[in-house]
């Protein structure tokens, strides 16, 4: 590993998300090319949450710069579990669509069961990776589509070049969407993986014995940047605004990148790759 004490490299998350969706599209225009359909990624929203249309309208944007259609599913937050599960089987069966997407958090106070949802999508058209059945091929290290935060993430840091076997990762957060998938992933590259959550004795140390720092907490700049080993990676996941209203990560931006040799920005690091990732999983589904 580069040890070194100056200012770390910036992994953009933003130039490699764009030059994952550049190859994407020239895979699908070849597709199209052979004469074969689109992919389809279903994007199914339920209830009126601001955060979630911005995200959804974010994800068929991207869907539209790479050649993958979106069929679009806007319902009533009123709608009920019974009928948002008549809507996902229906899609399982549609041979137009490769993916589905059911954004969340569905909308509270109603019957909505987000498991149950999760579950009743088929594992083959899971584009976000949080089906159980895939869920549990990623703990046993089988092949299946991943979660897709974690899986920008691995990108990121294999754009490091660094050997990972047996370096120690410390992941922050054990959230089923972050920090648990991301963990399997580390140990898959044969890491010693440290999970640190809301119960951790003494954060400040173990952050300090990483090789790898994952922060997926959600709390402004937890990670304060005197914690950083010297030449430690630092991948960033948190999307909070503090106190000004400024747009912070989970890490304590700046002191960390007079640590770290490598750290992502936030915004700009782990948000663009997320985005890329799910675009990959839906054009893997179609192509499988
Ligand atoms: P979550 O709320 O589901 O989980 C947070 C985790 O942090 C929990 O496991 C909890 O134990 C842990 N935690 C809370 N306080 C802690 C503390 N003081 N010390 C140590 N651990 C603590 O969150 P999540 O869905 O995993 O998301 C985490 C952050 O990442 C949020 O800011 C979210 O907005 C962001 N996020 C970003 C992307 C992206 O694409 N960049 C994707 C998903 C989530």
């Amino acid at each position: 590993m580069n040890l070194s004490d100056t200012p770390a490299q910036v992994l953009d998350g933003k130039a490699l998300s764009e030059r994952i969706l550049d190859s994407l599209k020239e895979q699908v225009e070849a597709k199209r090319n052979a004469g074969l359909p689109a992919p389809g990624l279903a994007t199914v929203l339920v209830g009126n949450d601001p955060a979630s249309h911005v995200y959804v309208r974010n994800k068929r944007r991207a869907c539209g710069k790479v050649g993958i259609t979106t069929i679009h599913h806007e319902l009533d937050e009123h709608i009920g579990q019974a009928a948002l599960l008549e809507l996902v089987q229906k899609l399982n069966n549609d041979p137009e669509v490769h993916g589905i997407l059911v954004q969340l958090p569905l909308p509270k106070g109603g019957d909505y069961d987000e498991n149950a949802v999760l579950a009743a999508i088929d594992p083959a058209k899971d584009a976000d990776g949080f089906h159980p059945f895939n869920q549990g091929a990623l703990m046993q290290g089988r092949k299946a589509p991943v979660p897709c935060t974690p899986k920008g993430i691995m990108s990121l840091l294999d754009e490091c070049g660094l050997d990972l076997m047996g370096r120690h990762a410390v992941v922050v957060g054990r959230s089923n969407i972050v920090g648990k998938p991301i963990a399997l992933l580390l140990l898959e590259r044969h890491m010693t993986v440290t999970i640190c959550h809301s119960r951790t004795r003494d954060l400040a140390a173990e952050v300090g014995r990483a090789d790898i720092v994952v922060a997926a907490v959600g709390v402004p700049e937890l990670v304060r940047g005197d914690w950083v080993k010297p030449g430690a990676v630092v991948l960033d996941v948190g999307i909070n605004r503090n106190e000004e209203g400024k747009l912070v990560g989970d890490v304590e931006y700046h002191a960390a990148a007079q640590r770290a040799a490598w750290i992502t920005p936030v915004p700009g690091g782990v948000g663009p790759m997320t985005i890329a990732m799910l675009l990959q999983n839906t054009f893997e589904a179609y192509a499988n």
